[in-house]
């Protein structure tokens, strides 16, 4: 397996900016806002109130496990009972103890691509073999049912959605998902369904696959967290629901993994289901103008493609053109003349699975995402 590539690039940009370097990273996939301050509250108020042992059970707090369900139940009309919640050190973890739980060596992971790439290399790291489809940018990077179909073998065991997606910021809507959820009931498939994105979507609305077929919902893991909507994550608290079986397999692991995820940011994550929501909108707002500000200025220029996405907070641009009409051999060397000479980070498409794209980050404040968006208009147009 290997390390992360987003979180090796913002390593490096951190460490030049330590040198006196003024570098812009838009690698980061973190909001930039601050997490709200009632959460905040209810973590220093948990911290005093001397919640600061481990929690039992090492799953999670059922006060925070109910919130959870009734959150599930209310935003996404799913049902589960708090024994079917997982809490965890960010969705990065059950997605994790899900694959430990489910691949054995050998075992065949099918994963769309663009994609988190950390699911490819959590599957490696159980023996499993991931299974990589590229989808097409004509099907808004959906999976079509042919390429499952093309995927699919004797030992596939499981198959991971992320929509909003991170790269891409694509969404499925319920049209796509019946199709894929009909066949996959078919299949003795596991799903992980990673919904990390979903309170960012600009266009439609989220959908999630496990509310379209009940029997494949018996064999669904419906990721999330609080990392991305209530910009906490520092404070490591994600969240899986899904059969008893395959959560009951999940929490043994996790107890011999981390025991609980810190306590204290589980009451703050109480607060944040439970407390006022109107950060989220907030958010949404500013990101929405940033994206259509970035997908704009980049779609405009010569050898690049750069639709809005539908959601989460990244723009993924196509840099083939681009790439071809220069002495650059490929998006990595790209991001390394983006860095040398506009200093600014950005992720090769690369680590996505995906070359000849670029991922950037728009969780700048506005100035400085201007001041990016500039010298990357600089950098490309001295290629010309
Ligand atoms: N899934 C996706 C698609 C992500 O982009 C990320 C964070 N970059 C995660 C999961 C992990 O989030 P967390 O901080 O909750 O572990």
């Amino acid at each position: 397996m290997q390390a992360s590539t987003t979180i090796s690039i913002s390593a490096i940009a951190a460490e030049l900016r330590r040198r006196g370097e003024d570098v812009i990273a838009m690698s980061a996939g973190e909001p930039d806002m601050d997490t709200p301050e009632n959460i905040k509250e209810a973590g220093i108020q948990a911290i005093r109130d001397g919640r600061t042992k481990y929690t039992n059970p090492a799953s999670g707090l059922i006060e925070l496990k109910e919130a959870i369900c009734e959150k599930l139940e209310r935003v996404n009309r799913l049902s589960y009972e708090s024994s079917q919640i997982v809490i965890t050190c960010g969705a990065k973890q059950v997605i994790f103890d899900g694959i430990a739980a489910l691949i054995n060596p050998g075992d065949e992971a099918i994963l769309p691509a663009p994609l988190y790439v950390s699911y490819a290399d959590q599957v490696k790291l159980m023996g499993g073999i991931p299974v990589i489809v590229q989808t097409d940018p004509s099907d808004n990077f959906n999976l079509t049912s042919d390429q499952l179909a093309d995927a699919l073998s004797p030992r596939s065991k499981l198959i991971i959605f992320n929509s909003p997606s991170n790269p891409t910021g694509a969404t499925y809507t319920s049209e796509r998902w019946s199709k894929l959820a009909e066949m996959l009931s078919n299949t003795s498939l596991f799903v992980i369904t990673d919904e990390i994105y979903e309170k960012f979507i600009y266009e439609g609305e989220h959908h999630s696959i496990a509310t379209q077929d009940e029997k494949l919902r018996s064999r669904t893991l419906v990721v999330n967290g609080f990392s991305k909507a209530y910009a906490m994550t520092g404070w490591r608290v994600g969240y899986g629901a899904g059969p008893q079986d395959l959560m009951t397999h999940i929490a043994k692991i996790q107890s011999q993994e981390t025991t609980n995820t810190c306590t204290i940011s589980q009451h703050a994550a109480i607060e944040a289901l439970r407390g006022p929501q109107d950060s989220i909108s907030k958010m949404r707002k500013i990101f929405q103008r940033r994206r259509d500000l970035i997908a704009d200025r980049f779609d405009a220029l010569h050898g690049v493609t750069c639709p809005r996405p539908d959601g989460a907070f990244y723009v993924f641009p196509d840099v083939r053109g681009l790439i071809d009409r220069s002495d650059l051999e490929d998006d990595v060397a790209f991001c390394a003349y983006l860095l040398d000479e506009a200093k600014v980070a950005a992720v090769p498409g690369t680590g996505f699975g995906t070359p000849g794209y670029v991922r950037f980050s728009y969780t700048l404040p506005d100035a400085r995402l201007e001041e990016a968006i500039t010298r990357i208009e600089q950098a490309v147009s001295i290629l010309d």
